[in-house]
């Protein structure tokens, strides 16, 4: 069987600029490294401007095999690896655990059927390298015993895994209330000494949403960075249904034409749904046309490629090594995120 030939693509810069970017998201607290680098690989080869993975060095890394797996296939230009960081609490920056020994042994484990990472199996409690913080288990526990921690880096250590990894942009999960942490973080990611191509502002809503951004729009404006703004609709969702789609369209809808200046993409509860109920939303007027710049897609992409992702490791292999999967696993993942005929207007 031949190699799949990647269609030629835009550069990130292009994709943005053209309202055409896609962006696959690996999750800010997902540390499963042979996952991955499988899906990051496929998400590369599939055409993806850029990759967002959690910030830590190892996970970088397999990011970073994965897109040479897919340079050697054939892919043109690389995607933007970005890290995710976070200037204060954060859903994405969580991770259950449970103690096993406090499980009645006759429990059906409800927390493992929910899980979307199956992070939780039929013995045991939680891998922690597969949680990447859904929070589904930590309601679904009748007993109430699972917990979750938080795993946040403090300015040191981000510094230093900047120094060490070199990412091409950053994400920084941000809330009202946080300018002077978001700031700190600036200064954390100034003394790495790195030049960023871009820098992403992710943010749900809240009170305070707009001016917040604001606030931060004049941080980002005196250091002269090219920034991006992620509204989030509904965090880690995108698995769930196509219902979740609507949440991060209604919120373009609400917040668009008070966001500040700068490219706009959609997350949280993205899937094959959102650019259908996002051009619905342009037809009747509700989202100007070219207001979106592209879309990440988290959960939905993990979940579609979860059957092949499965069949390799019954073989024992990477999804890499069973070249009669790519065809599949690259055919849904360019279905997820093809058609991006969105044109920005920034
Ligand atoms: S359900 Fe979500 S929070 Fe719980 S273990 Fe699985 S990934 Fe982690
Ligand atoms: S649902 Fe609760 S009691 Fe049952 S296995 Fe999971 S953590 Fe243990």
């Amino acid at each position: 069987m031949t190699s799949p030939t990647p269609k030629p693509d835009l550069t990130p810069a292009e994709a943005l600029a053209r309202g055409r970017w896609v962006k696959w998201i690996g999750g800010a607290s997902n540390h499963d490294l042979a996952a991955l680098e499988d899906l990051a690989a496929l998400a590369s080869l599939a055409g993806a401007h850029c990759l967002d993975v959690a910030a830590d060095a190892a996970v970088a890394a397999a990011a970073r095999r994965g897109m040479a797996w897919a340079r050697h296939q054939g892919l043109a230009c690389d995607p933007w690896l970005m890290l995710s960081l976070s200037d204060g609490e954060d859903p994405h920056f969580r991770k259950a655990f449970f103690d096993p020994e406090q499980c009645p042994s006759d429990c059906p484990r409800p927390c493992a059927r929910v899980c979307p990472a199956r992070a939780i199996g039929a013995e045991g409690g939680v891998l922690h390298e597969r949680c990447y913080g859904c929070g589904r288990c930590l309601v679904a526990c009748p007993l109430g015993l699972i917990d979750e921690r938080a795993e946040r880096l403090d300015g040191a250590a981000v510094q230093a895994l900047l120094q060490q990894v070199r990412p091409d942009a950053i994400e920084i999960h941000t809330s009202p209330g946080r300018g002077q942490a978001f700031r700190q973080r600036l200064k954390d990611i100034r003394a790495s000494g790195l030049v960023l191509k871009r820098l992403s502002i992710s943010c749900g809503e809240s009170d305070g949403l707009a001016r917040h951004l604001w606030d931060l729009h004049s941080a980002l404006e005196a250091w002269g960075l090219p920034r991006l703004w992620q509204l989030d609709g509904r965090p880690m969702s995108g698995d769930v249904g196509s219902g979740t789609a609507q949440a991060a369209v209604d919120l373009v809808q609400r917040w668009y034409s008070r966001l500040p200046p700068g490219p706009l993409q959609l997350a949280g509860g993205t899937n094959v749904d959102s650019r259908r109920r996002l051009h619905r939303a342009e037809r009747e007027g509700a989202v100007p046309s070219g207001a979106v710049a592209g879309i990440a897609y988290g959960g939905s992409a993990r979940k579609l490629l979860q059957p092949q992702l499965e069949q390799a490791e019954q073989r024992g292999k990477s999804l890499r090594d069973c070249q009669d999967l790519w065809p599949s696993a690259l055919a849904a993942l360019r279905q997820l995120w093809s058609d991006q005929s969105l044109e920005c207007s920034c």
